[in-house]
């Protein structure tokens, strides 16, 4: 009991309220930072260990995967925390080791593993895995339990190939990412082919519902369900069998739900059926032994392009609870004190959202003291804003030995801006994390878009050769690929050989040998524009003419876009490589490009700095945050600049930044910086301006980058490293040289520490001396 107590005292009396309500429905809502995800934590901890519930009758929805992986670790820690204390007597940390794991994974297999956390889609794919075969559409389509589930990218492919094959429409009248957007949006407000029609009774409604109905035709038969079936077709299967909904209806009696004010309304009818059975009648509903709980924020509601609607988090009270006033109300939880940020970064926060017409006022009281003032800096360029950023955090991690590079966050609007900041924080040997994505040289796109041009440069690189040779899709099937590749091996050659002679390619290629000779002819032109013109127009003409990037645009979706993005910020990466370099040839950019992208295999979960989107920030804290690329039309974006309700969407998403900060927060600006390889002027984002002056600072007092220590002079010189030097580190203690990288005064070291795992040093800065 002793425990107890302690573990409620980590919370405020509110929480506590939330966290012991039992039965019945209740609404946390709460402004950022006030412990709304901790009270949904606590309360499943509290659930089990108070209340005795089953750990399996508990469904918890975040809204990453990450997000549930942290909150069942938060969970199984409460519980070893408990447990020492019980069986032992001592606190957690003071088990030995063997103790502590042991402890855990008892815990794991009795309560994390059957706890039913995860986002929507992981959690109803699984109720799927179950129960999809009872499932009939309006059709009498079926599916097996071992079915596949579709990418965008697949149900895109799809779509296409309904409109422009099977049904030949005019794919300019009927264009396929327009059509597959309707289906997908009909989906979400769960319409049938049919429902469609009625909504839409004309000729265009007529043909989408055709189309919509053979893609559904396409996914049975290939036993597939899209994303939004992954939602959708468990309702339909509620609604469709009583006895299934009532049996999850009795699984779950304890529902939970994160980041409310972003669920959609099919979510929300999903949380709804569960938790009332189907009962139309509020008055019928039993809350014995059962509960719905949701924690939200409306002001961070950033995900309506996916369709979120806020209104649902408004419409709480309404539909579940008592709907009184806020004094009476025995349903509504509200938290007002902020936990995570310092006074004047939660003012600063609480300023900017003001300005947005679309909100509730709520309070939002701070606990901490003012700290560090805010800086907004402007930098030069894009390139001199990303060295600021590092530099800066190079300074603050030798200043405050107790920062490591895992307490900081560089948080940006769109993906590209991820590849400047990557660019300097390897020229440093900074190891860092792409929150949520992929590095700028992993992603696909960047991948595909670099194999073109090594094939250019070296014709011999059949593997490049192979990634391009059907992407985009040019009609150039695997069974004509393998014939290409069995003749060149038979023969010894590269396959480029083969591919680059008119003759055996009409040989051995059947059908798709005028699509291998077009492609062949397109690379041959572009191996003898190598010689004349720079590497990147090189790269701009050939994602254009291999029909790369106009496969994209037409694609249209946000990944689509997404992708197009990165290949022009490779564009961008080549014009800098070019003037940084006076060397315009495409082998060195490429050369400086591999070892780019084989650097990113290095080890790199621990103390990595954390470069993410504002959208994947969501629920996050950091000491230490910069938000960069603060300027008009990037953030705010360009299609908020004239319409009010996505601007007010955009000041959300700045609000959400903000608060991500605890100790100190940097907002970054350029003057100027390169869009689509030119460089262009910027103008300072609104959300600076709406900032109060006396909150922040402008000018950063002089930093010094590094100071001079004589730690570093001793190891200074030529010193000759060896894999088996032994060194000393002042923060990381004593290590082993595990490899070395490039030779002189480049070189740098990789040293395997006993607690910290293996990191990458420079030896000429680090504080650290070979011993022994
Ligand atoms: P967001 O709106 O960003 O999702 P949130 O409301 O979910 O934020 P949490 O992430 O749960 O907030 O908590 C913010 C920080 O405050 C965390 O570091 C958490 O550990 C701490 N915290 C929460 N409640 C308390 C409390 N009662 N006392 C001390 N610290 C707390
Ligand atoms: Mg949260």
């Amino acid at each position: 009991m002793i425990v107890m107590t302690d573990l409620l005292s980590h919370l405020n009396p509110s929480q506590r309220q939330a966290v012991q309500h039992f039965c019945g429905p209740l609404l946390v809502v709460a402004g950022a930072g006030s412990g709304k995800t901790r009270a949904l934590t606590y309360r499943i901890f509290h659930l089990i260990n108070e209340y005795k519930i089953n750990p399996e009758q508990i469904l918890a929805v975040t809204f990453t995967n990450k997000a549930a992986r942290e909150m069942k670790e938060r969970i199984e820690r409460l519980f070893a925390e408990k447990r020492a204390l019980q069986q032992y007597n001592k606190p957690l940390d003071a088990l030995p080791p063997e103790e502590q794991t042991d402890l855990r994974s008892q815990i794991y297999r009795k309560i994390t593993k059957p706890l039913w956390i995860g986002t929507f889609h992981s959690l109803f794919a699984r109720i799927l895995r179950y129960d999809v075969n009872k499932y009939q559409d309006e059709k009498g389509r079926t599916w097996e339990r071992n079915f596949t589930i579709f990418d965008e990218s697949d149900a895109q492919s799809v779509v296409k190939n309904i409109v422009t094959k099977q049904f030949d429409l005019d794919d300019k009248k009927f264009n396929p990412r327009r059509v597959r957007y309707a289906i997908s949006n009909a989906k979400n407000l769960g319409l049938t082919p049919n429902d469609y029609l009625q909504e839409n009774p004309n000729y265009k409604g007529r043909v989408i519902a055709e189309v919509y109905d053979a893609y559904q035709n396409q996914l049975a038969a290939n036993n597939a369900l899209d994303f939004d079936d992954l939602i959708l077709v468990p309702v339909r299967l509620f609604q469709q069998r009583e006895d299934i909904l009532d049996y999850w209806h009795r699984q779950f009696y304890h529902i939970l739900v994160d980041e409310y004010q972003d669920t959609n309304r099919i979510q929300y009818d999903l949380i709804r059926l569960l938790t009332t059975n189907g009962e139309p009648d509020k008055k019928a509903w039993s809350w014995d032994n059962r509960s719905v709980f949701v924690v939200g924020d409306a002001d961070q509601s950033i995900y309506s392009f996916r369709m979120a609607d806020f209104r649902i988090l408004l419409g709480f009270q309404e539909d579940f609870g008592d709907g009184l006033p806020d004094e009476d109300t025995r349903t509504m939880v509200k938290l007002e004190e902020n936990y995570r940020s310092r006074k004047n970064i939660l003012q600063a926060a609480n300023f900017i959202i003001e300005n947005n017409t679309q909100r509730i006022d709520k309070i939002l009281r701070p606990t901490r003291e003012e700290g560090e003032d805010i800086y907004i800096h402007k930098a030069d360029s894009d390139q001199a804003e990303a060295k600021f950023v590092v530099d800066r955090i190079e300074y603050l991690m030798e200043e405050n030995p107790e920062l490591d590079a895992g307490q900081f966050a560089i948080l940006y609007r769109t993906n590209a801006q991820s590849r400047v900041f990557e660019d300097v924080l390897r020229q440093r040997n900074l190891l860092y994390l792409i929150v949520g994505g992929l590095k700028f040289y992993d992603r696909k796109e960047i991948k595909d878009a670099l194999a073109y041009l090594r094939v250019l440069v070296n014709p011999a690189d059949t593997v490049s050769l192979l990634r391009i040779i059907n992407t985009p899709r040019r009609g150039i099937g695997a069974t004509t690929v393998d014939n290409l590749i069995n003749a060149a091996q038979e023969l010894g050659v590269p396959l480029w050989e083969i591919l680059s002679d008119e003759t055996s390619v009409t040989t051995l290629a059947g059908r798709s040998a005028k699509a291998v000779n077009r492609f062949a002819g397109m690379i041959q032109e572009y191996q003898e524009k190598v010689q004349e013109i720079d590497g990147a127009a090189i790269l701009r003409d050939i994602m254009e003419d291999s029909g790369y990037l106009p496969d994209l645009k037409e694609k249209g979706t946000e990944e689509a876009d997404n992708r197009i993005e990165n290949i022009f910020e490779l564009y961008n990466a080549v014009v800098e490589y070019q003037e940084d370099n006076e060397d315009v040839r495409l082998q060195a950019f490429l050369e400086n490009a591999s070892l780019a992208s084989d650097m990113d295999n290095l080890q790199e979960d621990q103390g990595a700095i954390s470069l993410m989107t504002l959208h994947s920030a969501k629920g996050l804290e950091f000491p230490v945050v910069f938000m960069v690329g603060m300027e008009q039309g990037l953030f705010p974006n360009s299609r908020s600049l004239n319409d009010p309700a996505s601007l007010e969407e955009e000041r959300r998403l700045c609000y959400v930044g903000i608060t991500r900060a605890q100790e100190q927060l940097f907002l970054t600006h350029a003057r100027e910086r390169y869009f689509w390889g030119s460089r262009e002027t910027c103008i300072p984002s609104q959300f600076l301006q709406e900032l109060p002056e006396e909150l922040i600072a402008r000018n950063v007092k002089q930093m010094r980058v590094r100071k001079s220590r004589p730690q570093s002079k001793v190891v200074e010189g030529d010193i000759d490293w060896q894999v088996g030097d032994r060194v000393f580190h002042n923060t990381f203690g004593e290590g082993e040289v595990t490899h070395i990288f490039g030779k002189g005064k480049k070189v740098s070291v990789a040293v395997k520490f006993a607690e910290l795992g293996q990191k990458i040093l420079d030896p000429k800065v680090a504080p650290m001396e070979k011993v022994g």
